[in-house]
């Protein structure tokens, strides 16, 4: 069986590079947003949930998920995020496990996930990597990408901490300078989890 890694990292701190660094170096690396998604897909069993919890404001007139409508009303609650949570995240979790076992023949399965810290999510990887970087740098990358600054910031105001996240990482991979410097860390991570 391949070894089980939780991903993790708050936003712009470079999680999906490492995911993606990982996947060249040969493991077998499942998205949670990605799975995320395809749970609330048109057709999904929890689209319906959801259109049914939530009502017609949060679908398109095409009977597709209003995702920003949904993350609008989820974003201001806690309560409506809460339910939220409740009828999607047991099917994404369920999706990943699954997924996880199709590791062929890697040695190495990557379960790249955002929301990491919570309840006992942490149990089921053998290892938990935490891509950590300083503020300051987090902003300026995201800037890059096209998210303001007083977005990202609410954005990681509703993420786990780097403390949260430090308390459930066995390894912390530090992105704080230049992308060559990160890819000489997943270098090393991959020798420490290959044993090579
Ligand atoms: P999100 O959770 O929002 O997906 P993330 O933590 O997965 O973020 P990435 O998408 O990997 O972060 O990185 C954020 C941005 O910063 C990307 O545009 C990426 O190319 C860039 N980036 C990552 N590491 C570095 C680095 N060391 N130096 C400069 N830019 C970087």
């Amino acid at each position: 069986r391949a070894l089980r890694v939780g991903l993790t990292g708050g936003i712009g701190a470079g999680k999906s590079t490492v995911a993606r660094l990982l996947r060249a170096r040969g493991a077998h690396v499942v998205d949670a947003d990605a799975i995320a998604r395809e749970v609330l897909a048109p057709g999904a069993p929890a689209l319906a949930a959801v259109a049914e919890a939530f009502g017609p404001r949060v679908m398109a007139a095409d009977g597709a998920l209003d995702r920003a409508a949904l993350a609008e009303i989820v974003f201001s609650d806690p309560s409506s995020r809460a339910r939220l949570e409740a009828l999607t995240l047991p099917r994404v979790a369920e999706a990943a496990a699954e997924r996880m076992e199709r590791h062929g023949r890697a040695r190495v399965a990557v379960y790249d996930v955002p929301l990491l810290t919570e309840g006992a999510m942490a149990d089921l990887f053998d290892c938990v990597v935490v891509v950590e970087a300083p503020l300051k740098a987090r902003l300026s990358r995201l800037a890059g990408r096209g998210t303001a600054r007083t977005q990202a910031l609410e954005r990681m105001a509703n993420q786990a901490s780097d403390a949260q996240r430090r308390a459930v990482a066995d390894v912390v991979v530090s992105n704080g300078s230049s992308p060559a410097d990160l890819v000489d860390a997943v270098d090393r991570l991959w020798e420490h989890l290959t044993g090579g």
